[in-house]
């Protein structure tokens, strides 16, 4: 499930070398969100091992992915901050954890997908204000769903099987469901 580029946080957009990548993800591994979802994965029988992420050089305007039976791909000619690595990590690994938990998964399916990116964005932390403020979205009041909708939209528009009206009303039919499934976590971190 790859995810749609937004306006970067930071001045320029250079990107990384894949060794300066690679070790940002080692670092981004050691912060707790992704720790938690890592051991979580193990508990629920899919553990990841650390070659399951992987610095990857992208032709999509797209910062990283999860690709199932794969592993997690973050794009390193985009990210330039290890905040954006670590967003990335944890936002991949909630994806992994919905694939492990739902052996019927289906990406294809728009409602499928929609849910997971509303639990990924959501739970993520990606919409977090001080974030949003970075990418320049000034707008404080009803934020946080505004955020997550717009990125749900985002990474659907990658999806050759929903068109975008499909996906507008996959996303509104299972938001309250799926906004309020916070599962590995007690509640929205
Ligand atoms: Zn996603």
């Amino acid at each position: 499930m790859e995810e749609e580029q937004e306006p970067s946080s930071s001045a320029y957009s250079g990107g990384k070398t894949m060794k300066q990548c690679e070790s940002m993800i080692q670092k981004g591994l050691q912060t707790p969100m992704v720790r938690f979802l890592r051991e979580r994965l193990e508990k629920a029988g899919c553990p990841v091992a650390n070659n399951f992420f992987k610095a990857i050089n992208c032709e999509a305007d797209v910062s990283g992915g999860y690709i199932r039976g794969e592993g997690i791909i973050v794009c390193m000619n985009k990210i330039d901050l290890q905040d954006e690595v670590n967003q990335v990590l944890a936002h991949e690994l909630i994806h992994a954890y919905d694939d492990c938990r739902a052996a019927n998964l289906d990406w294809t399916d728009c409602a499928h997908h929609a849910c997971s990116e509303i639990r990924s964005n959501h739970l993520s932390g990606d919409c977090h204000y001080k974030r949003e403020l970075l990418r320049g979205y000034l707008k404080i009041r009803g934020h946080e769903q505004d955020c997550i909708r717009r990125r749900v939209l985002a990474s659907l528009s990658g999806n050759p099987y929903c068109s975008e009206a499909a996906a507008k009303d996959a996303m509104e039919s299972i938001w309250d469901v799926c906004y309020n499934d916070t599962q590995p976590f007690d509640r929205a971190p």
